[in-house]
């Protein structure tokens, strides 16, 4: 069955001389995988339509086996990320964190969306920090291991949200925070953005400004609980990190 899909190229693989194994996740039928003939070869025009972070419409022969790319058209080629290291180490790491924690073949709208706007605003901006975390958190809820931020995760209650607690896995309130002694204090308007990232769309959210000394705190907590719970290495993680080495 020929398929007309639209989507984001997530992964590009070589397979065999001259082809590739394209995964791209799709508003129509979530992520899949097909092979793209002749996509290797540099000046074929399927070369072009298969690269990674692509926004492309898609003709997909959908078979039993491996569908196949039959035909594609760039709608974005989202080139500024391609000339910019930066943009490059971020849109990997979505991309890959998305490819990592979606099962095939299973659509999502919103996050979908989510993706396209995460990127569009890479595209747009130097810094994508608050964007991406808030990525992060809605593909957390999806891959079902999201944290309490809404409460307390211990008793529940609403009020007085102080500290964070990787083991437990969400915050804590002024109350219970004592139980974990590790837990990773924060201030309340902190621990409020938290819930916001994980439930808000981006499109709802303007610029929100945030002290660069908050926003490494949350950027270490995600990645602490990202370690604790999310379960698959991600490459473009270990990117990230070395380019923010040399900064
Ligand atoms: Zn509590």
């Amino acid at each position: 069955m020929l398929e007309k899909i639209e989507g984001i190229v997530i992964k590009s693989q070589d397979y065999g001389e001259t082809h590739k194994i394209v995964t791209i996740f799709s508003k129509k039928v979530g992520k899949l995988s097909a092979l793209a003939r002749g996509a290797k070869k540099t000046k074929s025009r399927m070369a072009a339509v298969t690269q990674p972070f692509i926004h492309g419409e898609f003709f997909i022969y959908l078979g039993k086996g491996l569908s196949t790319i039959q035909q594609g058209e760039v709608i974005n080629s989202n080139r500024a990320i391609r000339e910019d290291i930066m943009k490059t180490a971020f849109t990997a790491f979505v991309v890959e964190l998305t490819d990592k924690l979606l099962e095939a073949e299973e659509p999502d709208y919103y996050i979908y969306e989510q993706l396209a706007k995460t990127i569009a605003w890479i595209v747009e901006n130097d810094d994508a920090d608050i964007p991406i975390m808030m990525y992060e958190l809605k593909l957390y809820k999806k891959g079902g291991f999201a944290p309490t931020v809404d409460s307390c995760v211990n008793c529940g209650r609403k009020e007085d949200l102080v500290s964070f607690s990787i083991a437990e896995g969400g915050l804590l309130c002024n109350r219970c925070a004592s139980i974990d002694q590790h837990a990773i204090a924060l201030p309340k308007s902190v621990a409020k953005l938290l819930r916001i990232f994980l439930e808000v769309g981006l499109e709802q959210v303007g610029t929100i400004t945030i002290k660069e000394q908050n926003k490494q705190i949350l950027r270490k907590l995600l990645d602490a609980y990202y370690d604790q719970y999310g379960g698959y290495f991600l490459k473009s993680k270990k990117f990230l990190r070395q380019i923010d080495q040399l900064k």
